[in-house]
């Protein structure tokens, strides 16, 4: 009998998913509700092209309308699943509509964190998660405003640089003492500050913003040590997992959904896929993790849909995420902590760091302009044997013949 598989969420991850549960089933009913109006989109040109208007809209989307037709996946876009039923296996919208499933896929993704302070809900205060904020951010630094960017990770620093591309002049008040503190180590986080600076970024360490006073003309931000004008502010510190609707049907929830490593939840007909799930990943050791990345997006529901149609193969990929920023490109693999014993190769503009343990196996690397290097670095985390440290120093002996 034809089965009805239901995906909730029209993003990276819930698109990946339907496209490969078609790829193997080609006769089960998908249908995918989204709660945003727009076909589904990847997220990383959301703070780089997008904001820079070199996005065409056709690369942003990867997939248009006649091919979901064509593959028979029935999107339900700008209508949100507001509850489901395990037990009655029921699914609810917010156009109060009814629908039936024999397997529910969540991939529900997560939400920007937001300030907790009065006066936060401002207007001239935005978060950047998907297309729509992104649009709207990118109409507003068309002004050239005083930005204000609040947390020194990933969306921050990515904004920032696209901001000053875009005329503003950029303040990044990060809470900790350094930049991307939970991707690379201090290495990594000091150029990565004289990158900023270079380019006209300022940069304030150990600023905790504790209010916003907020005026006709502008918005104040008092932080511990100072008070800084500003006419927008983005907010950068960090996501939370949307996990509101499988906490309220009682699955199994703890800062995500929690999952095996093919994305099974604790409902056996309930799956979740992309950045929502939770699950032990041996490059991160024994305790359950979740991820917020393109990678997870991509290729984890690759893993859901082959459990979901009967051909196991559990996910496990090296980490990998990257950032453009100026002129850089940085790749980040699998987890090069500051814990570890790290080894530089810098020729020119180009370096690669790579982070050992105890034993002399590579646990991560980091890549300034240096893609040539992911693959074999990719090889030598997947693969964990001792290298020699001595002769990697090197630069003359290209990784690959560390393979
Ligand atoms: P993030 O990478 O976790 O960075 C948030 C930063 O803000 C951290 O440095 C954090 O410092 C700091 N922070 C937290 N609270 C703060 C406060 N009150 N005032 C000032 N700074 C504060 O999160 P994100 O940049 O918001 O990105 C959201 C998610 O999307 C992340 O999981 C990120 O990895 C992902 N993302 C990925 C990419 C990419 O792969 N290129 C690009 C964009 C976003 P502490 O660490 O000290 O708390």
């Amino acid at each position: 009998m034809m089965r009805r598989i239901i995906i909730i969420g029209a993003g990276q991850a819930g698109r990946r998913c339907a496209e490969m549960i078609r790829e193997l089933d080609a006769a089960a009913e998908i249908i995918v509700f989204g709660a945003e109006a727009h076909l589904p989109y990847d997220r990383p040109p959301l703070s780089k092209s997008v904001l820079l208007g070199q996005e065409t809209q056709g690369s942003l989307f990867v997939r248009n309308a006649a091919f979901y037709a064509q593959q028979r996946i029935t999107l339900h876009l700008a209508e949100a699943v507001t509850c489901f039923w395990p037990m009655e296996k029921r699914i609810e919208t917010e156009k109060d509509r009814s629908f039936h499933y024999d397997v529910l896929v969540l991939a529900t993704g997560a939400k920007a964190r937001r300030l907790a302070l009065p006066g936060s809900d401002d207007p001239r205060i935005l978060t950047l998660r998907n297309l729509d904020d992104a649009m709207a951010l990118k109409q507003r630094l068309a002004l050239k405003p005083r930005l204000a960017v609040i947390g020194g990770g990933l969306i921050g620093l990515e904004v920032a640089a696209s901001a000053l591309q875009m005329g503003a002049s950029v303040h990044v008040l990060e809470a900790g003492e350094r930049l991307m503190a939970r991707s690379v180590p201090t290495a990594i986080s000091h150029r990565m500050a004289a990158l900023h600076r270079r380019h006209g970024v300022m940069l304030h360490f150990n600023a905790q913003v504790s209010a916003i006073a907020t005026s006709e003309r502008e918005l104040l931000l008092h932080t511990n040590t100072e008070r800084l004008a500003a006419d927008l502010v983005v907010v950068g510190i960090g996501g939370i997992a949307e996990t509101s609707l499988a906490e309220a049907a009682g699955l199994a929830v703890a800062d995500g959904v929690l999952t095996d490593a093919s994305g099974r939840t604790s409902h056996p007909d309930i799956y979740a896929a992309g950045e929502v799930a939770r699950f032990v990943q041996r490059f991160y050791g024994a305790a359950p993790l979740r991820q917020e990345t393109w990678q997870i997006a991509q290729l984890q529901p690759l893993a859901v849909a082959r459990a979901i149609c009967g051909q196991e193969k559990a996910y496990d990929e090296v980490p990998w995420h990257w950032t453009d920023q100026f002129d850089w490109n940085v790749q980040i693999l699998g987890t090069p902590t500051e814990q570890l014993h790290q080894i530089e190769r810098q020729e020119g503009e180009r370096l690669t760091l790579l982070a050992l343990d105890d034993d002399g196996a590579l646990r991560g690397a980091v890549l300034i302009n240096n893609g040539r290097d992911a693959t074999p670095c990719r090889r030598l985390i997947a693969g964990g044997k001792a290298l020699d440290a001595a002769a990697l120093t090197d630069n003359a002996l290209p990784l690959r013949n560390f393979l």
